[in-house]
């Protein structure tokens, strides 16, 4: 008799874009004719840059030929989008990194998903709250999470990070083995400073604490003091695993493209306590259990770091952060509180009066026909708050801005 995981059956169904769907769906059959413009979309909307859309169709035609043809590749990727992203994302910054830490995935999501692999099931969690899900939901299934208590794991500290303390996350008052940290961070688009990461890198090397730091969305910094990788910090490549993807940076949502930095100074221990290097585990992982991204999508990938494909990468972003600026300032005139949008494309808007992130929602819906995600959705600390994105189109955020000026405020 085969056995299942039974940590799975703990995980609640996530209700949270099919209820935002169902709701939607709902109010569509009152009102058909009502023009409903998404807010709350996670996908990105522009097209491939073109640098990556044609390294791509070269791609293709190597592959048709027999001459230049290539199958399996290498698990870790191949060397020339290696070589360029330590160039172009860490060099450049004064970070030193050989082309043996850096593993080219298939996406951050999966990276972030699997990295428990190499990690002992017993091990106590930190995140900052409200986060994305995928970090919690990972550990719940293999156990290291614990039960789900008044809907919080009880082996999970979380750190709340919520407008009266300006979103900064508190260093905990105890230790934790493992803490995500994500920035810029999705929800809320809030960014850290080098000085409140550097408390954090000390925390880690002090406690000897594992950061799992996931750097997503760091294409989108505009402010040129805000840390865009963890290793600018001195002591982080003995403390921090980096995740990165060029889904936000580069519209690869669903051509997928990510990759993960495991220094080979990061160690963590065995029960007996004999250190082991985390990068020789994580290739052990990674050779056994994935074959590799795409050669045609690692082409297409590395064609961002080429002169056109950074003008045409930086153009993708600015339009999203045009987007970003129309919605915040639109927010502020009328009155709302809301934060992020400066260095990610994402918004955390307070609800007024302290209504719930649900009715809000509704309001917005049924006043303005306008999509928002609930913040509730993100974490205990996301209540009181609703998830705006950028990533629509330009026409959409004008005319919801309107649309909620005169509606709803
Ligand atoms: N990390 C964060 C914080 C995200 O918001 C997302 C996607 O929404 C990911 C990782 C996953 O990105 P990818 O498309 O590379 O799997």
């Amino acid at each position: 008799m085969a056995l299942v995981n039974e940590h799975f059956l703990k995980l609640p169904d996530n209700y949270l874009f099919s209820d935002i769907a169902k709701k939607v769906n709902s109010f569509k059959v009152v009102h058909p004719r009502a023009r409903i413009i998404s807010l709350g979309i996670g996908d990105v909307t522009r097209p491939l840059p073109q640098a990556s859309i044609e390294a791509m169709h070269r791609a293709v035609d190597e592959l048709a030929n027999a001459k230049t043809f290539r199958g399996y590749g290498p698990e870790q990727g191949y060397d020339f989008l290696i070589d360029a992203i330590i160039k172009h994302d860490y060099t450049s910054r004064g970070i030193q990194l050989t082309p043996a830490e850096v593993f080219i995935s298939d996406g951050s999501k999966s990276d972030c998903g699997n990295i428990g692999d190499i990690l002992r099931h017993d091990n106590s969690i930190g995140v900052t709250d409200p986060i994305y899900p995928v970090y919690i939901d990972s550990n719940v299934m293999c156990g290291r999470a614990g039960t789900l208590e008044n809907g919080r794991w009880s082996n999970v500290t979380y750190i709340p990070c919520l407008s009266e303390n300006n979103f900064i996350p508190q260093i905990p008052d105890h230790r934790i083995d493992i803490i995500y940290l994500c920035y810029p961070n999705n929800p809320t688009g809030m960014v850290i400073s080098k000085d409140e990461l550097k408390k954090w890198v000390n925390y880690a090397l002090k406690n000897d604490t594992l950061i799992l730091y996931d750097a997503a969305y760091e294409a989108y910094i505009q402010d040129s003091q805000i840390p865009h990788s963890i290793y600018e910090i001195k002591g982080a490549k003995k403390c921090a695993i980096e995740f990165r993807s060029f889904s936000k940076t580069a519209g690869f949502t669903g051509v997928r493209c990510g990759y993960t930095i495991v220094p080979k100074e990061l160690t963590a221990c065995t029960l007996t306590g004999e250190r082991i290097p985390l990068n020789k585990l994580w290739n052990r992982r990674q050779c056994t259990k994935f074959n590799g991204t795409s050669y045609i999508t690692q082409r297409g990938a590395a064609a961002i770091y080429t002169p056109e494909g950074k003008k045409q990468v930086k153009d993708i972003i600015d339009y999203y952060m045009t987007n970003a600026r129309i919605m915040k300032k639109g927010f502020e005139n009328i009155g709302c509180k809301i934060y992020g949008g400066e260095n990610a494309p994402y918004l955390w808007l307070k609800t007024p009066n302290g209504i719930s992130s649900w009715k809000f929602f509704e309001e917005m819906l049924y006043k303005a026909n306008v999509v928002v995600t609930p913040g509730i959705g993100f974490g205990p600390s996301g209540e009181g708050y609703v998830r705006l994105t950028a990533f629509g189109k330009r026409e959409d955020c004008e005319e919801a801005m309107q649309r909620l000026k005169q509606n709803m405020f």
